[in-house]
This record gives C-alpha cells, structure tokens and sequence, in this order.
C-alpha cells in the first residue's frame, strides 16, 4: 500500500529516560497536530532526530521500538554532528542569512560537510523504508540537500519539500559559498512550498540566476523535470484555541490574572530567544511610551514571556544579558511601589497559561525584524473569543500578509510601534471587534488541518501533471 513518509529534524516527541527506560510524551505542537492526522494513518512513518544523543546501541535499540508504536522513525545524531550539522550550519549559517542577519552567518566548511553528511544519514534511513509509489514530504530547512538525494536514489518517487522560515533575496542568498548545492538539493522536490509569496519568489530568482534552470511562471525546468513552486501559508490548530478559552483551568488562570492586574491593561509578548524576533526594538518602544505618556504610569504593563532557545551560541547569549539589562533599567527608572511596568519570565509555559495569557491581554505585540509565518499573532487571534482586542504585528512577519485588519508597523520604525500602542489603547471597541472579527475568520478558515490538505493535494496534482507529460 502507498504510504506517506513524513520528514523533519526533530520528531514530534520529547524523550526522558529513568532508570534505564524510556519514555516518550508527544509534542503538541501545531506542525504536529496538523501532520498527526497523516502520520498516525496506516503504515505511515515520520523520520526525523528523537531530540537527544543516544549513544548506547542498545538503547537506540529501546527507543527506535518505543518510536515505532506510534509510527515514528529516529534518526539518531552524535553530539558532533549536533553541534556542526544542527547549530553549525542551520543556526550559524543559514538561520541567520535566511532572516536577513548576515553579520551574524559563520561559513565553515566543517559545518558545511556535516549538514552534508546527516542529509544523507537521513537519506540512508528513509531508502530503508521507501518505496516505489510513496509521498515523501520533506520539512525545512535543516534538510535542504535531503529531496535531491532521494531523488538520485529513487527518480520516480513523489516528493514535497515545504520550508518554514523565510527564503530571502538573491542578493543575501548568494552569500552562501554552497548556493548552487543547496538549490539543487532543494529542486529534487516536485513540489516546494513557503508561507508567502515574497519567499517563493525569492526562490524562483536565485534559482534561475545561480543555476542554468529554466523558469516560466512558479515551475522550474531542472534536469528534464518540472518543479512546482508555491506559497502556502501555514495555519494554526484554531479550534483547539478556541476551546481552550473555556477549559477550567485556563479560566481559573484568568481569573488569577483578573485578581492580580485588576484595572491595568496587558501588553502581551511572546517569542523563543532570537534576534529575528525584535525583542529589543519592543522593549525601546515600550520605554519611549513610559516617556512620552506618563499618563499610562502605573496603568499598562508589558507581560514579556521568552522561551530560552539557543542559548550555548554567543549572540543569543549576548540578546539575553541585552534584555536582562533593558528590563532591569525600565523596571527601575519607572517604577512604583505598587506597580512594575514589565512582567518578565525567560522561561516556556504550558499552552494553558498561553491560552489565559492570550485571552486576557488587552493587545498582543508582534514586532519581529523578521519572521517565516509567526504563530503567535494567529494565536492570539484565534483566542479572541469575544472579538475583542488589538494585534500589533510587523510588517516582516509572514502573518502581516494574512492579517491585514492587525495594526502593521515597521520593526525598526521604534515611534511607529509607539504609536501603535497609543492607537491599540485608544482603540474603541467596535473598530477592534470589526478588525478581530475578520482575523478570525481568516485564521479560522486557513487552519492547520486545510494547510496539510492543500499541501498534499497540491503534490498528487502535480505528480498526475508530470505523469502526463512524459
Ligand atoms: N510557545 C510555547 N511555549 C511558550 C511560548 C510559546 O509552546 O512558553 C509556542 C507558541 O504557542 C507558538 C510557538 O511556541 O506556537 C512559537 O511559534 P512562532 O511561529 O511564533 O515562532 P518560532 O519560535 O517558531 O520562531
């Protein structure tokens, strides 16, 4: 029977070990949920890292059979090739090119063979269990080499290749001394995809100025073979934040909130650790408000949630002490007794408190310097259950080009995002609930589970358009 094999760096699962078993606990993430209605389905697999170094042959062994109850793969990764492949080459080189960072890309060629060499540990796992007829689909850009090499191995099998971050100009992409490999390895898919339509255009002009590839329209001639190039931009699971907004515990945490902000009104921020994400930028807007309206003294506080993430890779370590630093001095120059202007936490939480975070802020504030989609801001929308609130979002998130009832600022435009605030706290009800209503509508119809559909019946249409043609 013809199955799916879904692909991606990390398994959709966290790993703990005691006393020599393991354990595994599903991620909930919304990639996950929305990929879970494919993956679980019959002898579907997905094949990806299980998120820790597993050594032992015997407890990769234990794991890889824990793995398979639930039709997942592992790939396991030595603490070398993590540290080369994973937070080299992905999260030095191409992590920072791609969002438009260049000054902080490293290009070493030791990373360089190591992305090269786990693309293929990947491709050596997934020959194992394809076959002829089967739907490969490739996720990101950890795996950018992994379509062509399949496809050297197996030319006829249907591959998808989807990719979650930006893909940016030819100018910064040309940056990158390995331009042309990873391009070829990108165009083994038939069909490729990315959350808007700047990125897939991106990707048609570098492709066509560094390879000698045709390109007419969205599909790309390339050795004999029509490639496919769209835009699909992701959704969230909406329905499972719409109900939560009516869970007894997030209802209990609201009213913690309530208790606790009584009349203040919450500026909500959301990101993982990442100078992509603007943190700084925010809080400068947040402190020139505290300046130049004193009248909200006392009165707004910015709840700053950031989930540690990278933090053993210099420049993310540097951001945290920069915010540390930022907040401590907003925190002390406008102080009350009674009233801290920034609620800070570097630390994850679980959905719930999410859910009541979401539900409870009077405005959700967005501003990164630049961003694939941003799951956040949709989110919160979805939240909204009583069509109230205000979203702030930048213009360099992919959501912007979805979420264009939000109030759009230029991240680096630090009196815009300002103003925005004032705007968002002025804001009369009706306009806010006209704006949050077609959001809704939008985040609401464009879910997870319809980008999945589309996705995978966008590669059968076009799988059945390269069989007619040959
Ligand atoms: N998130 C989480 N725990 C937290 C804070 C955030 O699980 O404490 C989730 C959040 O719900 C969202 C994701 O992390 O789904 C962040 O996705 P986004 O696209 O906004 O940014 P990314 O981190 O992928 O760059």
């Amino acid at each position: 029977m013809r199955k799916t094999i879904i692909v991606s760096n990390r398994l959709p699962v966290k790993i703990s070990e005691t006393d020599g078993e393991f354990i595994l606990h599903t991620s909930e993430g919304g990639l996950a949920t929305g990929l879970g209605a494919v993956y679980r389905e019959g002898n579907n697999i997905w094949v990806g890292w299980p998120g820790q170094e597993i050594i032992d042959l015997k407890d990769q062994e234990k794991v890889t059979k824990e793995l398979r109850k639930t039709n997942l793969m592992p790939v396991f990764l030595t603490q070398e090739e993590i540290n080369n492949f994973y937070e080299g080459f992905s999260n030095e080189t191409l992590w920072p090119v791609f969002h438009y960072m260049a000054v902080y890309a490293h290009y070493e060629q030791v990373n360089w063979d190591a992305y090269y060499q786990v693309n293929q540990k990947f491709r050596d796992i997934i020959l194992k269990v394809a076959e002829p007829g089967d739907i490969i689909w490739i996720h990101d850009y950890q795996l950018l080499l992994l379509p062509g090499m399949i496809r050297a191995a197996l030319p006829e099998i249907s591959i998808g290749f989807f990719q979650h971050i930006p893909f940016p100009s030819y100018e910064l992409f040309r940056l990158i001394p390995w331009r042309a490999e990873i391009l070829e390895g990108m165009l083994g898919a038939d069909l490729m995809g990315f959350h808007t339509f700047d990125d897939t255009r991106h990707f048609l002009n570098a492709a066509s100025r560094i390879l000698p590839v045709n390109t007419s329209a969205n599909v790309v001639s390339f050795n004999d073979r029509a490639i496919v190039v769209e835009t699909f931009p992701m959704g969230i699971d909406y329905d499972k934040f719409v109900a939560l907004g009516s869970d007894p515990m997030v209802l209990q945490q609201i009213k913690n909130l309530k208790e606790n902000f009584q009349e203040d009104r919450l500026i909500l921020s959301i990101d993982r650790l990442d100078y992509s994400k603007g943190i700084l930028q925010r809080l400068q807007a947040f402190e020139l408000l505290l300046q130049l309206h004193p009248e909200y003294i006392g009165k707004v506080v910015l709840y700053m949630i950031v989930v540690p993430s990278r933090d053993t890779v210099p420049q993310y370590k540097e951001l945290r002490d920069e915010i540390d630093k930022q907040v401590g001095n907003i925190n002390a120059r406008f102080r009350t007794l009674a009233w801290h202007p920034i609620q800070y936490f570097y630390r994850s939480f679980p959905v719930e408190t999410l859910s009541a975070l979401y539900n409870f802020a009077d405005i959700c504030l967005v501003t990164p310097m630049r961003d694939g989609m941003n799951l956040v801001s949709k989110e919160y929308v979805a939240s909204r259950n009583n069509n109230d609130g205000v979203l702030i979002l930048s213009e360099m998130a992919g959501a912007s080009k979805e979420l264009i009832d939000a109030i759009i600022v230029n991240p680096n435009n630090i009196g815009a995002i300002t103003r925005a605030i004032v705007d968002a706290l002025d804001m009369p009800l009706a306009e806010q609930q006209r704006r949050m209503k077609q959001m809704r509508q939008l985040v609401s119809k464009f879910n997870i589970h319809h980008w999945v559909k589309l996705f995978m019946t966008r590669l059968q249409e076009v799988n059945e358009m390269q069989q007619n043609m040959l």
